[in-house]
């Protein structure tokens, strides 16, 4: 007789009503959402081996990441045990760049104030769907990367960071690199747009409004989820996707990456109306306000980045580059779009569509004018 044994996720086992009814929404109407995971792996189209934009995002978080490492550990009085988490890992090596900053700053500070080096737990999140394996691979690289032998510990943790994940004031540092604008599901009421997964100029006003307050839900109940999650006076260090415009709402630039995915749909199919991205890129202003609505955390740091998909001005006026940086941005476009992609439009598609998108982008690689920019948010537990 075959045994069935269940294999509980510990962390996430005492808050399983909040992780099913996530679960719920993923997968209601737009059941492609249930599919949200980057492409897992380490080949061509894998996101470790296309993920070069997010690890650029990294080196301009890295000032603010030691900047707040080394406050809360001064401001706790050097805990013996610090817990870090990073919600949506993602796979590849991305994750331990991070992590190694943050725990090389705490040995070099405990080091610089003669106080013994703690032990360090290391808690790695995605959804359960993440390719935790490929990650795991890169252990001797994080390892490598620690400039001193400390105790330190490496664990996954699956589940949705829009849910308890771990325990009561159990966490001292978060951080989170380009994952929370995703949203846990599209929001209703987005049918009047048939022609683009996403805001464009020619929305209608209620498509901004729907998007606006599914982030709005979405991230309160992030931040409501971590302040219960993290001790006094721990930080959270977030970095995402938003836009810098402050009037029309609806405004988003001719090379945002979803009018370009919107271009490249139409271009092979009729209508893109029941496909819709769960993202929403929002601006300082709404950011602000969420987290004072919350009020669990205090802003500390807040600051505001160029977008920079790396191609510079004279690379693009030659048309080879062009060529080169529209494959480039296509291949991190496909890696973070494509399981959700084929859950919807099957994977005939998928060869030719990035090949549109790719021709697209040559066609905007001198636009300098862009909307996208990446917040960087750093926030004390009150
Ligand atoms: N931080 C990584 C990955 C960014 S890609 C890096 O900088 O390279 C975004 C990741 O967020 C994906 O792996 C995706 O699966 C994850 N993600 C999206 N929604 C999530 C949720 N609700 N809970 C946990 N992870 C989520």
């Amino acid at each position: 007789m075959v045994q069935e044994i269940k294999v509980t996720n510990p962390y996430s086992r005492c808050d399983c009503k909040s992780e099913y009814k996530v679960d719920e929404e993923r997968s209601s109407k737009y059941p492609f959402v249930g599919a949200l995971c980057m492409n897992g792996g380490d080949v061509d189209n894998s996101y470790t081996t296309n993920s070069l934009l997010q690890k650029r995002v990294l080196s301009i978080t890295n000032p603010i990441l030691v900047k707040n490492t080394e406050e809360m550990l001064t401001n706790l009085d050097f805990p013996k045990c610090i817990k870090v988490a990073d919600l949506g890992c993602s796979s590849g090596q991305n994750t331990f760049l991070a992590m190694s900053e943050i725990v090389n700053t705490i040995n070099v500070l405990c080091q610089k104030w003669n106080q013994s080096r703690p032990e360090i737990d290391c808690c790695l999140n995605d959804l359960p769907t993440n390719d935790f394996n490929t990650t795991f691979k890169f252990i001797t690289f994080f390892n490598k990367k620690l400039t001193s032998n400390g105790s330190c510990f490496v664990s996954g943790v699956p589940g949705s960071f829009y849910s308890r994940l771990f325990p009561r004031k159990s966490l001292h540092f978060i951080y989170s690199i380009y994952s929370i604008h995703f949203l846990s599901k599209v929001p209703d009421g987005l049918e009047k747009n048939k022609m683009s997964v996403y805001i464009t100029s020619s929305s209608p006003l209620s498509e901004y409004k729907a998007y606006l307050n599914q982030f709005k839900r979405d991230f309160t109940t992030f931040l409501r989820m971590r302040s219960e999650e993290m001790v006094h006076n721990g930080r959270m260090v977030l970095t995402l996707i938003g836009r810098n415009t402050l009037d029309n709402p609806l405004y988003r630039d001719c090379c945002h990456c979803w009018t370009l995915l919107s271009n490249s749909l139409r271009d092979l199919v009729f209508e893109v109306y029941s496909f819709k991205m769960p993202f929403y890129d929002p601006n300082e202003e709404e950011v602000k306000e969420i987290i004072r609505n919350e009020g669990s955390f205090q802003i500390n740091d807040l600051e505001m980045h160029e977008f920079d998909l790396g191609h510079s001005k004279e690379e693009c006026s030659l048309q080879s580059h062009k060529a080169k940086a529209g494959q480039k941005e296509a291949s991190c476009i496909r890696a973070v779009t494509e399981t959700m992609l084929v859950a919807h439009f099957g994977d005939d598609i998928i060869d030719a569509l990035f090949h549109k998108y790719a021709h697209h982008v040559s066609q905007h690689a001198s636009c300098r004018v862009k909307t996208s920019v990446t917040l960087i948010v750093s926030l004390v537990r009150k």
